[in-house]
C-alpha cells in the first residue's frame, strides 16, 4: 500500500466495490472498471425510519453519483440488518451518541438527516461541524430561527446544504417550471395546489406530537403545497392569509388537521393551497392566460401524471425521485452544478409556514411577505 494511503484504500473499498466484489472474495485486480465507483460520494443516513428504509436507501442502489456508505441509528437491532442488506462496513455504523466521530471517516461525504422534524437542526449542525455536506429532510426545521442556525453552521464549516425536496429534481415539476418560464400558455393568473392524506394511524405518532413535528398537516404536507404554488407561478408570494379546520379534535389534539391558505403574487396572480391530515388530495393546477396545466397526482413518489388544456399528456419515464434528488446534490458538490433545493429555499418555506400560522392566530388576517427572489432556483 505504498501509492495510496490506507484511508484512501478504505474509502475505495467501501464505495460499492467492497459490497460486491470484495465480499464475494474477488480480488481487486480483476479487470473491473472502478473509475465510475470512485467518483461516487458516500452518504450516511441518519434515522432509519420508513422514509430511509422505503425510499432513500433503495433510491441509492441505482444512483450514479452517490451511494449508501453509512448509517446512524438509535436502534442497535437495525445495524446488522442494514450492514448485510447494503454491504455497509462496520466502521461506517454510528449511533446518536458517537455520531460526531463521523468527522474522522473519509468514506462519508454527505450526512442525510431523516429524523422527526424537531431533531433536524441539532443533527444537521452536528453534521456540518463534523465537516460533512448536509441534506436535511423537509420541513427543514420547526422554525425560521432553526433554519438560520443550520445555514449558519454549514456556511461556517464550508459545507454544502440541501433540503430533501425531491420534487425539485422531478421532470414533471420541471415541465411546469418550463411552461411558466417560457410562457408556453402565457402568464400565470391562478395556481391551486393540494397536498393531503387521511391519517388514521397511532395517535401517539411523532407527526401528531407538536414537540417533535413542530406542527401538523402544514409542516408535513403543506410544504409541498407551498412549493408547488411557488414554482407554479415562478415567484414568491407577497402576502398570505389562512384558515384552519378541525373535524376530529380527539385525534388531532396537538397539531393542525386541515389548513387552507390564499397567496397573492407580484404579477397579480392568486394562489390557493390546501393541506390536510384528513383528506386525500394531491394535485397542482396552473391557469395561464391561454390555457392550463395540471399534475394529478403531483406530490407523491410517482409515477406522476399530467395534462394540458390543449390535450397534451405530460409523461416521463418513471425514475426514483430520491435517486435523482441525491444525484443532483452529489453533482452539485462534485462539479458545482445547480443546487435545486438550497437551504435558503427551506428557510423561505418556513417563513411562509410561520406567516400562515400567524394569519390563523389572527383570525385569517393577511400577512405581508417580503421574500424577493429568496429560494427561487432558476436553472
Ligand atoms: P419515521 O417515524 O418512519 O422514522 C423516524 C426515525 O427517527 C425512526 O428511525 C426513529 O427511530 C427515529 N427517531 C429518533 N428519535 C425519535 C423520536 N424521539 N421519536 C420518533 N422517532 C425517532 O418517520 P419518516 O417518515 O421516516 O420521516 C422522517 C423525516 O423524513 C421527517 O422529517 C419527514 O418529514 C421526512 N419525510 C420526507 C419525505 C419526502 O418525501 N421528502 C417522506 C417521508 C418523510
Amino acid at each position: 500500500m505504498s501509492i495510496i494511503s490506507r484511508r484512501t484504500f478504505n474509502k475505495k473499498i467501501t464505495q460499492g466495490l467492497a459490497g460486491t466484489a470484495l465480499l464475494a472474495g474477488m480480488p481487486l485486480a480483476c479487470g473491473m472498471n472502478t473509475s465510475n465507483q470512485d467518483k461516487k460520494l458516500g452518504i450516511a443516513l441518519v434515522g432509519l425510519g420508513s422514509y430511509s428504509t422505503g425510499q432513500l436507501a433503495p433510491g441509492l442502489v441505482n444512483a450514479e453519483h452517490c451511494y449508501l456508505a453509512g448509517i446512524v441509528t438509535g436502534t442497535p437491532a437495525k445495524e446488522q440488518q442494514w450492514m448485510r442488506q447494503y454491504n455497509i462496513p462496520e466502521a461506517n455504523i454510528y449511533n446518536y451518541e458517537n455520531f460526531d466521530e463521523i468527522a474522522k471517516n473519509d468514506a462519508i461525504d454527505i450526512v442525510y438527516v431523516v429524523l422527526p422534524n424537531s431533531m433536524h437542526a441539532k443533527f444537521c449542525i452536528r453534521a456540518a461541524k463534523a465537516g460533512k455536506h448536509v441534506i436535511c429532510e423537509k420541513p427543514m426545521a420547526v422554525s425560521v430561527a432553526e433554519c438560520d442556525a443550520i445555514i449558519d453552521a454549514c456556511d461556517k464549516a464550508g459545507v454544502k446544504l440541501s433540503v430533501g425536496y425531491r420534487m425539485q429534481s422531478d421532470p414533471y415539476t420541471n415541465e411546469i417550471k418550463r411552461f411558466v418560464k417560457e410562457k408556453t400558455y402565457g402568464d400565470v393568473h391562478y395556481v391551486s395546489s393540494d397536498a393531503a392524506y387521511i391519517s388514521r394511524g397511532n395517535p401517539n405518532q411523532w407527526r401528531l406530537n407538536h414537540a417533535l413535528s413542530g406542527g401538523g398537516a402544514l409542516m408535513n404536507m403543506g410544504v409541498y403545497s407551498i412549493q408547488s404554488n411557488i414554482y407554479g407561478v415562478g415567484a414568491n408570494p407577497i402576502s398570505v392569509s389562512a384558515q384552519e379546520f378541525t373535524t376530529r379534535p380527539d385525534y388531532f389534539k396537538d397539531t393542525d388537521e386541515t389548513i387552507t391558505a390564499q397567496m397573492k403574487f407580484p404579477n397579480g396572480a392568486t394562489g390557493n393551497m390546501f393541506t390536510s391530515h384528513n383528506a386525500n388530495a394531491n394535485r397542482l393546477f396552473v391557469s395561464f392566460e391561454r390555457g392550463w396545466a395540471e399534475l394529478n397526482p403531483c406530490h407523491n413518489y410517482g409515477p406522476l401524471a399530467g395534462r394540458t388544456s390543449d390535450g397534451k399528456e405530460i409523461k416521463f419515464e418513471h425514475k426514483s425521485q430520491q435517486m435523482m434528488q441525491m444525484d443532483d446534490f452529489a453533482k452539485h458538490i462534485k462539479a458545482g452544478s445547480t443546487n435545486f433545493a438550497p437551504g435558503e429555499m427551506g428557510k423561505r418555506d418556513m417563513i411562509i409556514v410561520e406567516a400562515i400560522y400567524q394569519s390563523i392566530k389572527e383570525g385569517g388576517k393577511t400577512v405581508p411577505l417580503d421574500l424577493g427572489t429568496m429560494g427561487i432556483v432558476t436553472s
